[in-house]
């Protein structure tokens, strides 16, 4: 759909229309369709342990920045289970205390993110080999996040006074 030029009724190329609200949609003239751009759903997962957050670098991650632990919902999964899995698959712990506390979208990645608070129990760490690493950071030390991307705000939204710093790659 994101990438879609054609019509899937009948195989003329999409022209974009200005619609009423203002947005641009791709559009078949001859069929009178407009096919929205929808965003993908995904959730993010601000998992803690007494002061400290869990913090999480992907495999081939070009900048030195850590993030939290995110991943697609799946047809069929609802956002609760994906954060579950997600934080058991990534990280091997159990998480409990889930709330969904906001969602955030970013158009340039197409993402609905649904954002969630989780409580882990125990800290110890088994990741997964789509991390590069994964630790525990003190929420009274500066994180070594980039301040202006998604999870930095998210984490931002729930505790004040958080700082960063940037931390260079070892
Ligand atoms: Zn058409």
């Amino acid at each position: 759909m994101r990438d879609m030029r054609f019509c899937s009724f009948c195989g003329k190329a999409l022209a974009l229309k200005t619609l009423d609200d203002g947005s641009e949609e791709k559009y078949c003239g001859a069929c009178d369709h407009v096919f929205f751009e929808t965003p993908s759903p995904a959730v993010l997962v601000l998992v803690t342990n007494s002061d400290s957050v869990l913090l999480a670098r992907g495999v081939g991650w070009k900048h030195p920045y850590w993030g939290l632990i995110s991943g697609h919902i799946r047809t069929g999964s609802t956002a609760e289970e994906t954060a579950v899995r997600e934080v058991r698959e990534e990280v091997g712990l159990e998480v409990s205390n889930l709330k969904l506390v906001r969602t955030y979208a970013a158009r340039d990645r197409r993402l609905l993110m649904l954002a969630f608070r989780a409580e882990a129990e125990k800290t110890s760490i088994t990741k997964s080999q789509e991390l590069e690493d994964a630790q525990w950071f003190s929420l009274s030390e500066p994180l070594p996040m980039r301040s202006e991307s998604m999870s930095a705000c998210f984490i931002k939204h729930v505790f004040e006074n958080v700082a960063y710093r940037i931390k260079k790659l070892t």
